[in-house]
């Protein structure tokens, strides 16, 4: 779990108050300041992930304070600012200051929050996972040292024909294959891979010593992707496994992406249920899936504009990404609709958590040009077994959703 803890540095106890509780909504905890002196003072004892500071200038006592925040805090936490205007003076001195944000009042909440979670999520570094398919046994364990010494996992097998459980089992993201096999050759286990639906997207990347221009050319028509000859050199094999995998990566997380929010889009929440309900059917588990709608939407697109309509899009996606857990999978599924799976906790539990999210976001301040304003959504939830399928399924999570707002919305209704 990440650090949330965030200080508040601010000497009027009714700004301090406001933004606690605006920030609080996201999941961050807040501990309140009069001065940068206390803060310090505390932050030797429990070491925050931000420091925000509400700030009048940036000389004197404030600026020996920051220094003092810098040469004995180990590590400094993050420092932002929150200063009454936006005056470029100021804004250069907080840079100076190393600053990691400078926000003029009335504070955009927006980007504040997009500011702290960069700053407090820890960047989960996925290591590539390269399958090695070698019945050579020294030419496997020459590959496998190259490529674990460069942190890649690696898993070998040198039966071809065991390649199938080793994908399920290892879920590879590039397959170093040989061209020949004494059982089969490289190209017929590249075609056989790729009449497999699940298995199509996974660079297979073939070796050989052979110079053959025309088989190389097959080797690519059977559904290889590159081709190496041998001998490779450790570093060219290194880089080209890992510029191979970062691409198969972002061109996945662009199909299974909305681009606005950063969730799952419809068809990556209709694949991770299915797989849900698969598992589930063998473990005999509930999954419930909630639908989370904005309610009269339209309205707010209307008064404050689309963009405006955005931001409050992308402050739901966090708040929903963020007070869920983190087996639960949180997608988009299309205009100002939410879908969510949830794998922690059955559908009675789930409505009560739900129900304390649609609290919080009613009471997430939106601001605009045209003024301030608050949002509601409602809130349907249907579970596996009582719906059998993903159809099913989303169609009584979205008759809840049509319930709930014939009562009059901001509510959160559960098909039991
Ligand atoms: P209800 O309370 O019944 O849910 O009413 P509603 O207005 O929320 O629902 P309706 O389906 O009538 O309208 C949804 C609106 O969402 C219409 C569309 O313009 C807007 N919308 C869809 N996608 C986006 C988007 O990406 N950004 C913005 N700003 N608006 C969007
Ligand atoms: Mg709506
Ligand atoms: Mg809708």
């Amino acid at each position: 779990m990440s650090n949330r803890l965030i200080y508040l540095v601010d000497g009027s106890a009714a700004r301090r108050e406001d933004l606690a509780s605006q920030i609080g909504h996201y999941g961050y905890g807040i501990s309140s300041f009069d001065t940068l002196a206390q803060a310090t003072a505390e932050a030797k004892r429990s070491l925050p992930a931000v420091i925000l500071i509400s700030l009048t200038d940036l000389e004197g006592d404030m600026a020996l304070e920051i220094g003092e925040i810098q040469s004995e805090l180990n590590p400094p936490p993050p420092i932002i600012f929150i200063a009454d205007s936006g005056d470029p003076g100021l804004r250069l001195r907080s840079v100076r200051f190393g600053a990691r944000g400078f926000f003029p009042r009335p504070v955009n909440i927006d980007a504040l929050i997009g500011i702290l979670d960069t700053l407090t999520t820890e960047r989960e570094i996925q290591k590539h996972r390269v399958l090695i398919v070698e019945s050579d046994s020294t030419l496997a364990s020459e590959f496998e040292t190259i490529l674990r010494n460069a942190g890649i996992l690696t898993c070998v097998i040198s039966n071809p024909l065991t390649i199938y459980s080793a994908v399920a089992d290892f879920s590879p993201e590039l397959i170093l294959m040989d061209l020949y096999y004494p059982e089969i050759l490289g190209m017929e286990l590249a075609a056989v891979m790729r009449q497999q639906h699940e298995f199509q997207s996974i660079p297979i990347v073939f070796h050989s010593n052979d110079t053959d221009q025309g088989r190389q050319t097959v080797a690519l028509q059977k559904g290889g992707d590159d081709y190496l000859t041998r001998p490779i050199h450790p570093e060219y094999l290194v880089l080209f496994v890992l510029s191979r995998v970062d691409r198969a990566r972002s061109l996945h997380s662009l199909m299974r992406r909305d681009s606005l929010t950063g969730l799952l889009t419809h068809t990556g929440i209709h694949e991770a249920l299915e797989q849900r309900i698969k598992s589930a059917s063998v473990e005999g588990k509930e999954v419930p899936f909630v639908i989370v709608d904005i309610d009269k939407f339209k309205r707010i697109n209307d008064t404050y504009g689309h963009p405006i309509g955005d931001i409050v899009l992308k402050s739901l996606a966090r708040l929903l990404k963020q007070r869920v857990w983190s087996a639960d999978v949180v997608g988009r599924l299309g205009g100002e609709e939410f879908g969510i799976i949830i794998n922690s906790m059955d559908a009675m539990t789930a409505s009560r958590i739900f129900n304390e999210i649609r609290v919080d976001f009613a009471q997430i301040r939106h601001t605009s040009d045209a003024g301030d304003f608050y949002a509601t959504f409602s809130c349907g939830i249907a579970s596996y077994p009582r719906y059998g399928d993903l159809i099913e399924m989303e169609n009584a999570a979205e008759r809840a959703v049509r319930h709930a707002k014939n009562l009059g919305g901001n509510k959160v209704a559960l098909i039991r």
